[in-house]
């Protein structure tokens, strides 16, 4: 038996779900519970918060997992990758006030940046060699300049409409992502013949896809 962990409920949930049915796996699917069998393979499902998904593989509570490179990278984790799947693209982009000049990157030196990925974040900024101040906060980053808390923010974006209705005007890609499938890197010899039996019908699945 092999465990997979997915996304409970969020962008990651329906193409997750998916991908694992379009695999010709069956199972109930009450996302009520935290967990449930498949009734044709010998897999387990485990329904979490996309952030625990990473660290529970690494860990080995769960074998495998679905999860945004966004999450993954910010807790440096990436060496757990094995394939990437496609779906939930999206990008972490920095965004400044609608009314803000901004002629290039060096206009955030010294500012004030609200965010939930302060890894990603620091990371850019080294690069471009720009010292700024980064407030993590865990959620509705986008009023944060609004209210007086940062004088940019850098959050994840696929649209760009949710920036807009908040007066913000994105600047730079930071980050692009999808999700990715990842697996623990010690699983051991019959969970590694059941991931590479799923890995060869995802691949079955993208192929017929395009
Ligand atoms: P949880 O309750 O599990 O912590 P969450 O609110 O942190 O959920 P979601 O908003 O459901 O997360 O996003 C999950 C992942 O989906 C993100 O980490 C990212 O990889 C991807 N994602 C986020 N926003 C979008 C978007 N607008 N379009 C496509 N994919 C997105
Ligand atoms: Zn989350």
């Amino acid at each position: 038996m092999i465990r997979l962990a997915i996304q409970k409920s969020g962008r990651l949930s329906d193409d997750s779900l998916k991908l694992i049915r379009e695999c010709g796996i069956s199972f109930i699917s009450t996302t009520s519970k935290l967990k449930t069998e498949a009734t044709n393979f010998p897999l387990e499902i485990l329904f979490l918060r996309d952030d625990d998904i990473p660290g529970y593989v690494a860990d080995g509570v769960a074998d495998i997992g679905i999860v945004g490179q966004n999450v993954l990278v910010e807790e440096g984790l990436q060496r757990l990758t094995v394939k990437n799947l496609g779906f939930s693209k999206c990008r972490l982009s920095l965004a400044v006030s609608k009314g803000d000049t901004y002629p290039d990157v060096s206009s955030l030196q010294g500012k004030s940046i609200a965010t939930s990925y302060p890894n990603l974040l620091q990371e850019f900024l080294t690069s471009k060699g720009v010292t700024a101040d980064i407030h993590t906060i865990s959620g509705s980053v986008e009023i944060a300049p609004s209210i007086g808390l940062a004088d940019a923010v850098c959050d994840i974006v696929s649209s760009g409409s949710t920036l807009i209705s908040n007066g913000l005007r994105e600047v730079e890609t930071v980050f692009k992502s999808e999700a990715v499938l990842i697996a623990n890197q010690n699983l051991g010899q019959e969970k590694n013949r059941l991931l590479q039996q799923l890995l060869f019908r995802m691949e079955a699945v993208q192929k017929a896809q395009k």
